[in-house]
């Protein structure tokens, strides 16, 4: 019996890119960020559930900051950061 020889599936789960990526949450109490569309407070409203996009922003692989968009915003501002997952 031979050793697995695939290479490929390896070569795809080491090489982790660490890219800006962007999550769609509900906004949560106590949020108190600021929007970069739109520059209004990301706000809590009680029985509303909001949505929110929490976008981790990566430089050449270096974390710079979280940003947090109002789900709207972040379509309006042309989905900077790819897909909300
Ligand atoms: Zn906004």
């Amino acid at each position: 019996m031979a050793p697995p020889t695939s290479t490929a599936t390896d070569d795809k789960t080491s090489e982790q890119r660490w890219e800006s990526r962007a999550v769609t949450r509900l906004i949560e109490a106590g949020c108190a960020a600021e929007c970069p569309h739109c520059h209004e407070r990301v706000k809590y409203r009680a029985r509303h559930r909001d949505q929110q996009v929490i976008c981790n922003v990566y430089t050449d692989g270096v974390w710079q900051r979280v940003e947090q968009y109002h789900a709207e915003c972040y379509g309006d501002a042309g989905e900077p950061y790819g897909e909300p997952q």
